[in-house]
């Protein structure tokens, strides 16, 4: 009864520890491996679902003025410097 409980627990960490790892993969993508790994750990897949749409709505700083900016914007709404998008 108790290595049974025991073996579950043990497989609850594995797949809660992935999720941090995988909030981490994602956070790479946005220059914030940090809040992947605190939003995985913290929050589960909650967490990593968070940084998913985090991912969806990149934003970045613009090259000249340092305003934050769309990713996808080819123009900087700031100071009307032409910029090559993120893909
Ligand atoms: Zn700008």
């Amino acid at each position: 009864m108790l290595e049974t409980m025991s073996s579950i627990m043990l497989l609850v960490l594995t797949i809660y520890s992935t999720f941090p790892i995988i909030g981490g993969l994602i956070g790479a993508k946005n220059n914030s491996i940090a809040a992947g790994v605190v939003l995985g750990l913290l929050l589960g897949p909650l967490g990593v679902l968070l940084m998913v749409m985090t991912l969806n709505n990149k934003r970045r700083e613009c090259p000249y003025c340092y305003e934050v900016i769309n990713n996808k914007a080819l123009k900087c709404p700031h100071c009307q410097s032409d910029i090559k998008p993120i893909i």
